[in-house]
């Protein structure tokens, strides 16, 4: 019997198993949610001012509730006078500081809209990154991203050759989806190197800073610092939220960048909006308390998703350990595990485990125009299933990934 007859018969089986899983996107398990549950009724009647004496209620307050600024520029090492705590989303800041930049120019500098614009998109990466920039038809140059962040080398000889490359994503702190953690060489060179670009932007998205998943807790890197230590202070534009840390879709989004950039941002957000939720702001202060208030809640959802990374990672390397050019990112933070699987196979991987019954991100979302040149890019996000469904779903796609491979004719 050949091995391609075995995973057959295994993928047969699996169609008999009728499962209905869902590993598609970076969720937060109920469990996750429960943890933050008594947000719901706070702050509470009666408690509606802030440390200053604003009442929540009402509009203004553009800046975000100071207190809460105070909490979050000690966790993303962003001095506070340059960090805006604002509304649900740190997606909808990207979408408008891109939009802000098309429509009025950055500090000053020519508006994008009207000329052809370029963004490098270090990949494996973040597909609604890609989406924004696809549906502001702002073209996207694939750049190749390592275990300590994008080859600066590849991006110094673009930028400084090319005025309309105007910015870059990136992800530094347990990347979506590869789990990369730039380091501070990597990060020195962004900020420093020559652009012939003179707004050239740095969408500094550290959605994941805070959501380690072993006991090391690193810092974030002084990003902003290191900018303007460079000569760049306006280069580099910050990003996080609470999404993955209170509840997703109802947290709070805040926004880095240099002074100047911040008085830019607020310039046009002040026609946007009367100023944000405060009242959920409050909430949150309520909630944590402080810095480490923060930090031991990023325990105990660690507590609850670590044990996800290990069970997949232990099933893939049991079932696939041996396979020929698969492979996988062990992060140590983050969402995702990045599973790369034989080259021209990981279309046909996520189809024969959806028509198994396990969803996966489709192949080719964590490329710029889902085009993953080698077919060979599949993210996982274990988070949200229970112990029970994520281990039927791995075994799954452990099967399909070897039945792929099968049915490709040999090379010999
Ligand atoms: N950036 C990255 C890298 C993400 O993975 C996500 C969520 N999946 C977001 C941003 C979205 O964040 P928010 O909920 O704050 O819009």
């Amino acid at each position: 019997m050949t091995e391609a007859t075995d995973f057959q018969r295994a993928y047969d089986d699996l169609l008999g198993q009728g499962l209905a899983l869902d590993l598609t996107r970076g969720k937060p398990a109920p469990e996750q949610l429960d943890l933050a549950e008594e947000m719901l009724s706070l702050p509470g009647a009666g408690d509606h001012l802030s440390a200053a004496g604003v009442d929540v209620r009402n509009y203004g307050g553009d800046q975000g509730l100071p207190e809460l600024r105070e909490i979050f520029a000690e966790l993303l090492n962003v001095p506070v006078a340059q960090l805006l705590a604002l509304d649900n989303s740190s997606l909808s800041l990207m979408h408008d500081v891109l939009v802000y930049s098309l429509l009025h120019g950055r500090n000053g500098a020519e508006p994008w809209a009207g000329r052809s614009v370029k963004f490098l998109c270090p990949v494996p990466g973040y597909d609604r990154h890609f989406a924004l920039c696809e549906s502001m038809g702002i073209e996207m140059v694939p750049v190749a991203l390592g275990e300590r962040g994008p080859d600066v080398e590849q991006i110094a000889a673009l930028v400084a050759e090319d005025p309309s490359i105007v910015g870059i994503w990136t992800v530094p702190t347990y990347a979506n989806p590869t789990g990369a953690v730039y380091d501070e060489e990597t990060v020195r060179a962004l900020v420093s190197m020559p652009t012939a670009a003179p707004d050239f932007t740095i969408m500094w998205d550290n959605a994941y800073a805070l959501h380690h998943l072993t006991d090391e807790e690193p810092a974030p890197i002084d990003v902003h610092g290191l900018a303007a230590a460079a000569g760049n202070p306006d280069r580099v534009i910050s990003f996080a939220s609470t999404s993955k840390i209170t509840f997703a879709g109802a947290g709070v989004a805040f926004l880095g960048g240099s002074v100047e950039t911040i008085a830019w941002f607020r310039n046009y957000a002040g026609f946007r909006s009367i100023g944000p939720n405060k009242v959920n702001q409050l909430r949150h202060v309520r909630f944590f308390g402080d810095a480490e208030g923060v930090r031991a809640h990023m325990r105990r959802h660690r507590e609850i998703i670590a044990p996800k990374f290990d069970l997949a990672l232990r099933i893939l390397q049991e079932r696939l350990g041996d396979a020929e050019a698969v492979r996988w990112s062990h992060p140590a933070g983050g969402y995702f595990i990045t599973l790369e699987v034989a080259d021209g196979t990981a279309t046909r991987v996520v189809q024969l485990a959806k028509e198994a019954g396990i969803a996966l991100t489709p192949a080719g979302a964590s490329h710029p125009y889902r085009n993953d040149p080698d077919d060979r890019v599949i993210r996982l996000a274990p988070t949200m299933p229970s112990l029970a469904q994520l281990e039927a779903a791995i075994e799954g796609v452990a099967i399909c990934v070897r039945l792929a491979a099968a049915e490709v004719p040999s090379q010999a």
